[in-house]
């Protein structure tokens, strides 16, 4: 699955360099030219889609392993992956170590910096405010994440996750671009939760 979305992600860039000059005559004879900005949009949104697709992949993994819930995430710099973690908090028997805490502190250990100002972050799911300050804490410049924190909520986890962030003069003031997942991308992050509640134990 990893490497077809990689493979996707390389044709559309080729696709992309030829778009910029692309002429385009339909079959009622009209000439256009292809949109640049139309071509970087769905190079964006597959470069996404690859890193969110590695942090839901996470979050199975982490409740096979019995490592703590179904949460996983990713930093990425210049589009490489740094790390790639998961929910701690069983194995290191530490409420602080949600799947979006545990790759800040291994992304800065690895990368020997205590700001992520050049790096992303890609959650299976909606960060909760103590991820949500870390990562601002960190300088990360980006977010993206799959699943609304409604999807966690629905099978038990406490809801202040989203209700003691949205709407706040914290979340609004953050200097970082947010951007959820819409299309297949928030799909494969909401059905995280149904496919594995059966196999963790709530906490
Ligand atoms: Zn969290």
């Amino acid at each position: 699955m990893l490497g077809v979305f990689c493979l996707t992600f390389d044709v559309l860039s080729s696709l992309l360099s030829f778009s910029c000059s692309l002429v385009v005559e339909a079959k009622d004879g009209t000439i256009s030219v292809a949109s640049a900005f139309a071509g970087h949009q769905e190079v964006v949104q597959d470069r996404d889609h690859k890193f969110l697709t590695q942090a839901v992949e996470e979050a199975y993994k982490g409740v096979d392993c019995g490592d703590g819930g179904p949460f996983g995430a990713v930093v990425v710099l210049n589009d490489e992956v740094v790390v790639r973690c998961h929910n701690m908090v069983l194995k290191d028997t530490d409420p602080t170590a949600h799947a979006e805490v545990t790759a800040i502190r291994e992304a800065c250990k690895k990368l020997n910096q205590i700001e992520l100002s050049d790096c992303e972050i890609y959650a299976s799911c909606e960060p909760c405010p103590m991820c949500f300050g870390a990562i601002h804490l960190s300088r990360i410049k980006r977010l993206v994440y799959g699943a609304k924190a409604e999807a966690a909520i629905a099978i038990g986890f406490d809801d202040f996750i989203a209700d003691a962030l949205r709407g706040t003069g914290f979340y609004q003031k953050a200097h970082l671009e947010i951007k959820r997942a819409d299309g297949n991308g928030a799909i494969i992050a909401e059905e995280v939760f149904e496919k594995t509640k059966a196999k963790f134990h709530m906490y």
